[in-house]
């Protein structure tokens, strides 16, 4: 068996690689032994001849493993400065698998604030599989351990949280984690490795939609688990294998594309982000905006600690506070195009009460923030004066 997972392993050589070259080049030697394809290409097969039975180059069936897909769970482990990548069939497929590792009476701490998606897979499937989960604000993560008892497995971090903005100490919870010998999972999705980088603060699995800035181009649903543990590794790639919700080779091809510009997007990214988010703040008709490269967002100095760059995404509340004024804005908008999803080249604006979070029960949702004139933004990298004359028509 470990010789099959040696395939998966990043090379140490790749380790010592920055950031932007790990981009280009992590996990990504040796992609073509047959013809030297500069290119990863394109596996699109479901099965490889044996020589003989059980003798094989190290692929026997694509559920299991296929080289395209290899290549990319190489790369975003070297961007994540992690051993194992693991990639699923979306991001909540991930989140699943990494679910399956627990058992009926374990127990969850997850933040309160977080993907709709995530706050549905784990009330509505796991819940009735006998899983507990504890929705905590972790904005003060002294706090955590307060809801931690014998039952504890897991806490599960979002960070920025979506679509609130809030920042959370990765290190601090990392160290709640360990003393209680709790594994800690990062949502990494918002952030990405080009502005966080978890595993190194402590934390045991990384997760990405790579749907949003790995991909990056808003052409693919995909997921995918970063860890350094093997033995860890070893219980995620055979639930990947043993349940099957595996990406496939086109789509691996078209992340590992992307992700050859996600140090270039993710600049242009922040820096489009911050324009945006200082012009919001200076408009007269907007009540709130939840960005936290302000000094004055409540864990600026967190943000300021743990990531390299803010990022493009915004939420921001009107001064009329009522979904009707929230509702003009976004349907005025004509180069932010009203859609769910993040982390594409294009900019786009969602209503998370009516879109991605409508699966949270309204008080749950108010209780957090996330009023009806709510509006998430997911900053582009075209010009910021675009963006911002856009913004400007539309709030009026
Ligand atoms: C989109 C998203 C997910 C779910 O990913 P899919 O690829 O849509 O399944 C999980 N977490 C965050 C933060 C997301 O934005």
């Amino acid at each position: 068996m470990i010789a099959q997972w040696a395939q998966y392993i990043c090379y140490s050589n790749i380790q010592e690689m920055k950031f932007n070259t790990k981009t280009i080049h992590g996990g990504q030697e040796n992609i073509d032994p047959g013809y030297n394809s500069v290119m990863p290409p394109i596996y699109q097969t479901s099965t490889y001849s044996q020589e003989s039975p059980g003798k094989n180059k190290g692929f026997e069936y694509s559920r299991s493993g296929n080289p395209t897909r290899s290549a990319l769970e190489r790369s975003m482990a070297s961007l994540e400065n992690g051993k194992f990548g693991i990639s699923f069939g979306s991001g909540l497929a991930a989140i699943d698998a990494i679910l399956k590792l627990f058992k009926p009476g374990d127990e969850i701490l997850s933040t309160n604030d977080l993907y709709g998606g995530s706050y549905r897979l784990f009330t509505r499937i796991f819940e009735n599989l006998g899983i507990k989960f504890r929705f905590v604000g972790m904005q003060d993560a002294a706090r955590i351990e307060e809801h931690i008892n014998e039952n504890t497995r897991l806490i599960w971090v979002e960070t920025p949280t979506n679509p609130m903005m809030n920042i959370i100490d990765i290190e601090a919870v990392a160290r709640i984690a360990k003393k209680h010998s709790l594994l800690l999972g990062v949502d990494n999705t918002f952030a990405t490795p080009y502005l966080q980088r978890p595993l190194e603060l402590g934390a045991d699995i990384i997760m990405h939609s790579a749907t949003k800035y790995l991909g990056g181009h808003s052409d693919v649903v995909m997921g995918g688990l970063v860890v350094n543990d093997r033995e860890l590794a070893e219980r995620l790639y055979f639930i990947q294998k043993a349940s099957g919700a595996i990406p496939g080779p086109q789509d691996c091809f078209l992340v590992l594309r992307g992700i050859k510009t996600l140090h270039l997007r993710m600049q242009r990214h922040c820096e489009n982000g911050e324009a945006i988010a200082r012009f919001l703040k200076k408009n007269p008709k907007i009540a709130k905006v939840y960005w936290p490269g302000f000094d004055d967002h409540p864990n600026h100095e967190i943000a300021k600690k743990q990531m390299s760059g803010f990022g493009g995404m915004i939420s921001f509340t009107t001064k009329e506070n009522t979904l009707e004024s929230a509702t003009k804005i976004v349907e005025k908008l004509k180069v932010f195009t009203l859609a769910e999803s993040l982390g594409g080249v294009e900019s786009l604006a969602g209503h998370p009460a009516s879109m991605t979070h409508a699966s949270i029960p309204k008080e749950e949702r108010e209780k957090i923030g996330v009023v009806d004139s709510l509006i998430r933004l997911s900053v582009g990298v075209e010009d910021a004066e675009d963006l911002i004359a856009d913004l400007e028509q539309a709030i009026g």
